[in-house]
């Protein structure tokens, strides 16, 4: 089968490998009929996070089930399914909480050795472990474009403004408006926010952004703060979300953030990022960081796309075949498209 691979640093190229085969009872193999590029997938492409040559890419992705092994209850052979960017065990301490993403046995689709070597689903095929918790029946009607963002970047939006506890009436700053930033938009309105406020530099995102009702931002134009300010009387935001993983949007957070507000970090930090240790304490800031609970969102964020109350159209993706994986990682790696789907 086709498969997209990591070959160095600004390059993938197709590669041919052999087809999976089910390796545990609770294993499944989908055929992928779609394939999103991440940002997550960018920082392997820009050598920020390591990964062997020949790894297969991706871990957002829609199909159908080709192979169950015997104790895979919750979809079937034939199913058309939707995955979580991440396989965890179901059984350890953390999940038993419902902690999925703290998970001592979790793998990340097309990481590589860090992720624990689950190979990726930017591919004819994919195995998918512990298919009970990973894999998900797309909701009649749901296209595809819509219903693979809901394992990886909607889940990861819809996180960022739970952990950050946002109450409705409160105002949010979404720092990074690619396509997490941009769900995180959405789900910040959704749960009530009176104001959201979209920083980047991009201006066709931050035109997305507009689009979806936040005030947007220009990070490299304005100062965030006093932007961020002139709509929240001199206060500064109640939560910040810093959906990039740079030390300069940690500190962009930190700065836009009232007294006492909290900071929710979802951008992958991949290094140590300094964070002014003395402000942090003398506002009282609250910062929470981590993987998202994907596993623990997935269904009320589909059961949210099923009621049309959140919605993939703004980001539009781009579709084209997965042998063009080649350029479109060039072009999103150029920011000129929020999100592209592979169509193996
Ligand atoms: P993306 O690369 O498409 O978008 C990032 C955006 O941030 C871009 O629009 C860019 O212009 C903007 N940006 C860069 N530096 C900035 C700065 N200093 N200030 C403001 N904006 C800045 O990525 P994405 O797909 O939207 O993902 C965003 C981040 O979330 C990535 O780090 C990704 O790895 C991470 N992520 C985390 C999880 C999780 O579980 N925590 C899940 C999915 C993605
Ligand atoms: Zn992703």
């Amino acid at each position: 089968m086709r498969a997209v691979a990591f070959e160095r640093p600004g390059s993938v190229a197709i590669v041919d490998r052999p087809e999976p085969e089910l390796l545990a009872s609770d294993d499944a193999v989908v055929r992928i009929e779609a394939a999103g590029i991440c940002g997550s997938d960018l920082h392997i492409y820009r050598g920020r996070v390591p990964t062997q040559p020949g790894f297969t890419l991706g871990h957002e992705y829609v199909g159908t089930v080709v192979a169950a092994g015997d104790a895979v209850s919750r979809v079937r052979v034939g199913d058309r399914v939707l995955g979580t960017f991440m396989a965890v065990c179901g059984a350890c301490g953390a999940c038993r909480r419902g902690e999925f993403s703290l998970c001592g046995g979790i793998r990340l689709f097309g990481l590589g050795p860090l992720g624990g070597c689950l190979q990726g689903t930017q591919a004819e095929l994919a195995l998918v472990p512990h298919a009970n918790l990973t894999l998900r029946r797309v909701p009649p009607g749901l296209p595809d474009a819509t219903a693979l963002l809901a394992g990886d970047v909607m889940a990861t939006g819809y996180h960022a403004v739970l952990a950050a506890g946002l109450v409705a009436g409160e105002t949010c700053a979404v720092v990074g408006a690619g396509a997490v930033g941009l769900c995180a938009v959405m789900c910040a309105h959704l749960a009530g926010a009176a104001a959201v406020f979209a920083i980047d530099s991009v201006e066709p995102r931050l035109e997305i952004a507009r689009s979806l009702g936040a005030v947007a931002v220009h990070h490299g134009e304005h100062d965030c703060r006093r932007a961020v300010g002139a709509h929240t009387s001199g206060r500064g935001a109640d939560v910040a979300i810093e959906a990039v993983g740079s030390p300069d949007a940690l500190r962009t957070a930190c700065r836009v953030v009232r007294k006492g507000g909290t900071v929710s970090i979802v951008g992958v930090h991949a290094e140590p990022a300094a964070v002014a240790m003395d402000d942090v304490f003398i506002r009282g800031l609250r910062i929470v960081a981590g993987l998202a609970n994907v596993v623990a969102h997935v269904d009320r964020v589909l059961a949210l796309m099923a009621a049309g109350r959140l919605q993939a159209g703004p980001l539009a993706a781009d579709e084209v075949p997965l042998a063009q994986a080649p350029e479109a990682y060039a072009r999103f790696d150029r920011r000129e498209t929020a999100k592209i789907l592979l169509r193996p």
